[in-house]
């Protein structure tokens, strides 16, 4: 190898090196350090088409623009007045100043991904990582010592990308699905893959479309209505004194709601997750933001299963994060419509219905950095209230020209309440005529209001605000759920949820974080069976895992033996009481917990009856926090959990750790020996609770809400 490269630097062995840097070097070295996720959900076997798959996307980048730079630089040379010297000193200092941010960054990011594996982290900023990497780069590039080290890795990417170019050979036997989209559904894409092993449980039986019985008539519509951020504490129709849902109250006259149903995550990506795969986070292991539920979770969810029964499927979101691409089942949808928050270009339905594994290589680093730097050239979004209309209008456009000749599933999501709470005029104000908090900026709170420091007269505006936004949200879902009852006729089942609700109390604003308090895991939960009319009311505790199984049966399709949920078609019916509803149900956060690695550090909450424990567990990080210690709460007398009964209670509290340890036993996490700690929580430096909360609920009862 030469030690200065400047000779054979010309032309087309030149443009060559950013291209053999992504190629050679940043996509193998990423994909090893992804190698132990991707195990969890995949066969060994798998990991080939899956990388050729990476190797094919970014070769369709790079191979571009390796052409595009080659000719620019020819171009230069047969100029009649070619350019002087300098100019193509400057070309090639930035070829190979971007040669070596590329190696550089993935060198970063790959001992990130390991120090994390550990526990640890990279005591320097993404920022003052990134300004490291190009100083360094820069130097490389303009020092012939810098060059030799380039010169040096070269025959190494080189043999790398020539490794990528023999994996594509095993795209047609492994990656490549038959046809278009809707032979992808068939053969179920990537996820028919077997994954070796689950969380240290057996594997289950996957549900293959053969024990799916075919399409038969009469089977009916199935709407989700799923609302972001959406809490049962602040809702009037679960007893909230301000009225901020007439619109839901109204349809809720003619269907079942569920006073006491949970969220099984604490934010969008597990909340959905448990909707959609029908098992809760410490399965689907849909665990941080940006992730799907692993594999087998997604060939047995909700969509695939409806899908192969002969559904037409379709879902609009105005938030991609609830969105099916993002979630990782696009093949399964036939109409989509993501908007908003998030990016979703590889992974989105079409593609993934013609190379099954794009939406697993999507997540290396270097496919995840091409996403973000074509999502920066999408326009800016002008709509800061986030209109309920963008998810609304397009899914009644398709509901009213969709071929009907088979029965359709819709999934609607939409994203106010969420935060920001500026809600437009005329609901901007409607409880809090105050001037403060009314734009975007101002209402997009921080999960740890501690931190923040806000007081309780702020937190009371952000409260209002919050309502506000949630009449908005309810009138356009009111009509909503009229328009599509009519466009689709009384045969058609209508659920309306909420991936999880939002926080103003116990010192904790938003969602996410370690908090598991009523006021986040309440949701609402609404299901309007077909030619339903009356309405009642249900006390049962359930979860949004339950709902899968509840549409199946509606669809007379078998629920998959996977899912741990059952229907809710004769909860509250009639007749002797349902064994199945005295069983305790789970909700919890391990965002900062490794996805696939034992469930070590998170929070748990189980509600068994009228109790509910929160169990934290682990090295939990949040500074700005008090110490966290196990609550116990009587959530019937309490629902607003105002009083702590750890102390007073540790029977209680040892069975219902009891309960907590039997299943994190079983889905590959533990109590950690010498956990729990009952203790009184400290008194946070904001509390809500001083201000007159205008929807105390206390005396009013989660459960006593019933008529
Ligand atoms: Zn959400």
């Amino acid at each position: 190898m030469q030690a200065d490269m400047s000779n054979d630097l010309r032309g087309w062995r030149l443009a060559a090196l950013p291209c053999l840097a992504v190629l050679g070097i940043a996509l193998p070295l990423t994909f090893a350090s992804h190698c132990e996720s991707y195990l969890y959900d995949f066969r060994a076997i798998d990991l080939l088409p899956l990388y050729a798959t990476a190797w094919l996307i970014l070769a369709a980048v790079v191979i571009p623009f390796w052409m595009l730079v080659t000719a620019g630089l020819l171009g230069l040379e047969t100029l009649r007045r070619p350019p002087g010297p300098s100019i193509v000193a400057v070309i090639r200092t930035l070829l190979l100043t971007l040669t070596a941010v590329i190696i550089l960054a993935t060198l970063i990011h790959c001992l990130r991904t390991w120090l994390g594996t550990f526990g640890s982290a990279l005591p320097l900023s993404a920022d003052a990582a990134f300004a490291l990497i190009v100083v360094i780069s820069v130097f490389v590039a303009v020092t012939a010592r810098g060059r030799s080290v380039l010169g040096a890795v070269r025959p190494l990417a080189v043999a790398c990308t020539i490794v990528g170019v023999l994996s594509l050979i095993s795209l047609p036997f492994f990656g490549w699905p038959h046809g278009g989209a809707a032979t992808a559904a068939q053969s179920a894409s990537a996820d028919t893959a077997m994954p070796q092993h689950e969380g240290g449980g057996p594997a289950g039986p996957m549900q293959t479309s053969a024990t799916i019985p075919a399409t038969g008539p009469g089977r009916p519509n199935i709407v989700i209505l799923s609302i972001d951020a959406l809490s049962a504490q602040h809702m009037s129709l679960y007893g909230y004194s301000r009225p901020t849902t007439p619109k839901l109250a109204a349809f809720a006259s003619g269907a079942v709601t569920f006073n006491r149903a949970y969220s099984n995550g604490n934010f969008t990506t597990p909340g959905i997750a448990s909707i959609l795969t029908g098992t809760l986070p410490w399965t689907h292991r849909a665990l941080q933001l940006a992730v799907w539920p692993r594999a087998r979770t997604r060939v047995n969810s909700l969509p695939a299963v409806l899908s192969r029964a002969g559904y037409t499927m379709g879902y609009v979101s105005t938030n991609a994060y609830a969105g099916a691409s993002e979630q990782g089942f696009g093949q399964y949808f036939t109409f989509s419509r993501t908007d908003r928050l998030g990016h979703v270009t590889l992974c989105a339905d079409g593609l993934s219905a013609y190379l099954r594994y794009v939406c697993a290589a999507s997540e290396l680093a270097p496919l995840e950095e091409m996403e973000g730097l074509v999502a920066r050239f999408r326009p800016a979004v002008d709509n800061e209230e986030h209109d309920p209309r963008l998810a609304t209008e397009p899914a009644l456009h398709w509901l009213a020209t969709v071929n009907r000749s088979k029965p359709v599933f819709l999934w609607v999501h939409l994203f106010p309440p969420h935060s920001p709470y500026a809600a437009p005029t005329p609901w901007l104000g409607e409880f809090d005529d105050s001037p403060q908090d009314r734009d975007v900026a101002e209402t997009e709170p921080s999960w740890g209001w501690i931190q923040t420091q806000l007081s309780p007269e702020q937190v009371y505006t952000l409260e209002a605000r919050y309502d506000e936004a949630m009449v908005f949200s309810d009138y356009y879902s009111g009509q909503f759920l009229q328009r599509a009852l009519q466009l689709l006729g009384p045969n058609t089942a209508i659920v309306v949820t909420a991936d999880h609700g939002e926080s103003f109390s116990h010192g904790y604003g938003a969602h996410t974080g370690p908090g598991l308090y009523n006021e986040i895991t309440h949701i609402p939960l609404i299901l309007k069976l077909p030619n339903e009319t009356t309405g009642r009311r249900c006390d049962d505790v359930v979860q949004q895992a339950d709902i899968a199984p509840t549409l199946a049966a509606l669809a007379g399709v078998p629920a998959p033996p996977t899912w741990p949920g059952r229907s809710l078609l004769d909860a509250c019916a009639a007749g002797p009481a349902d064994p199945a509803a005295d069983r305790p149900i789970f909700t919890m956060n391990f965002e900062q917990n490794p996805r696939f690695a034992p469930l070590r550090t998170g929070s748990v909450a189980v509600i068994d009856g009228r109790w509910k424990l929160i169990h934290y567990m682990g090295r939990l990080h949040y500074p700005f926090m008090p110490a966290l210690h196990d609550e116990l709460y009587d959530v019937v007398a309490d629902p607003d959990e105002r009083h702590d009964l750890a102390t007073q209670q540790p029977a209680v509290v040892q069975g219902l750790l009891h309960l907590i340890n039997m299943e994190l036993a079983q889905h590959g996490g533990r109590v950690i020996p010498g956990s729990p700690t009952p203790a009184p929580m400290p008194t946070p430096p904001v509390q809500s609770a001083a201000v007159q909360k205008p929807g105390d609920m206390s005396g009013g009862g989660v459960a006593a809400g019933a008529p």
